[in-house]
């Protein structure tokens, strides 16, 4: 069996070189962005882009700018070598990366800002981290010519975000969501999961447990607050040491919800496990 030919491309005028022929000859491109430590939960993104387009392009780019914390950044895991090999073998065209230098050159100066949809949840708890997402997806959206740009529902408020920012700046590109990816004990997968101690990793579960939960009471009419609240206790009671936000908001555009949803809601979450913070949501079944 033949090993599929992967291009690794690490300059924008390298990529353009290989894209703008596509483009050329009419071919959907797609691609998908991450920051690399790739698992499953990034595998079945690059399948969906396979399914949907011609040609495949997956990014991988720590970017600094959606950092507010430097260690975070430092610890952040790369293992580029394990995950060339992964995209070779999953039949991906090309794999750009980019370093910090190729990407913001001296003198770079622009901010693409989203107001509403990034504000409040990740955007309240790490500032200026949606300022940096949208930047960065703006950029690899116009490095890579990409006709569809494939991301997890596991980053909620980010789907929003760039949604709100392809909208507004007329960007021609069509965003696809694809459904969250969980491990056997319903732990969503996450590049940071590799940072967890096993002990915390057994305890990590207790996140879309507890979610669950929370959506089911909300469901069945339980007051929001009340069920909420409760959701906050059995998540520290569970052993996580601080929740940065749980909360219910309107599937649709995020507006909070206070009240049970008549809509497609979404409960979400950030909470931190020994230094390591996880984030996940769970849909909220409409009542009536
Ligand atoms: P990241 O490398 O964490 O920035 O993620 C890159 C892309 O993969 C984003 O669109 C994420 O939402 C998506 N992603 C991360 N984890 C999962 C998962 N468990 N299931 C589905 N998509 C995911």
């Amino acid at each position: 069996m033949t090993t599929p030919h992967m291009t690794i491309a690490r300059t924008v005028r390298g990529l353009r070189i290989i894209a703008t022929p596509w483009k050329r000859a009419g071919l959907r491109v797609g691609v998908v962005p991450t920051m690399g430590a790739l698992h499953e939960g990034h595998l079945s993104l690059v399948r969906a882009a396979r399914a949907m387009c011609d040609r495949v392009i997956v990014t991988i780019f720590v970017n600094p700018k959606q950092f507010d914390d430097a260690s975070d950044l430092a610890a952040y895991p790369r293992t580029e070598e394990a995950d060339a090999a992964l995209l070779r073998e999953a039949g991906v065209d090309v794999l750009y990366v980019p370093d910090a230098a190729e990407m913001y050159p001296p003198g770079f100066a622009t901010t693409i800002s989203v107001r509403g949809v990034s504000e409040g949840l990740c955007g309240g708890a790490r500032p200026g981290h949606f300022d940096g997402v949208a930047t960065v997806v703006c950029k690899l959206l116009m490095q890579t010519l990409a006709d569809h740009a494939f991301f997890g529902e596991k980053d909620f408020q980010q789907v929003h975000v760039v949604r709100r920012m392809v909208t507004d700046l007329n960007l021609p590109v069509d965003i696809v969501t694809c459904p969250t990816r969980r491990e056997e004990d319903g732990l969503a997968m996450s590049s940071r999961n590799r940072r967890l101690s096993a002990d915390a990793r057994a305890r990590a579960r207790a996140l879309p447990q507890v979610l669950q939960r929370c959506a089911g009471r909300i469901t069945a009419g339980e007051t929001p607050s009340a069920a909420m609240e409760q959701a906050r206790a059995d998540l520290l009671a569970a052993g996580f040491d601080a929740v940065d936000y749980l909360e219910l908001r309107a599937a649709s555009d995020l507006v909070p919800l206070m009240d049970t949803p008549t809509a497609p809601a979404r409960l979400l979450a950030a909470a931190w496990l020994d230094s390591v913070r996880l984030i996940d949501g769970v849909d909220v079944a409409p009542v009536g």
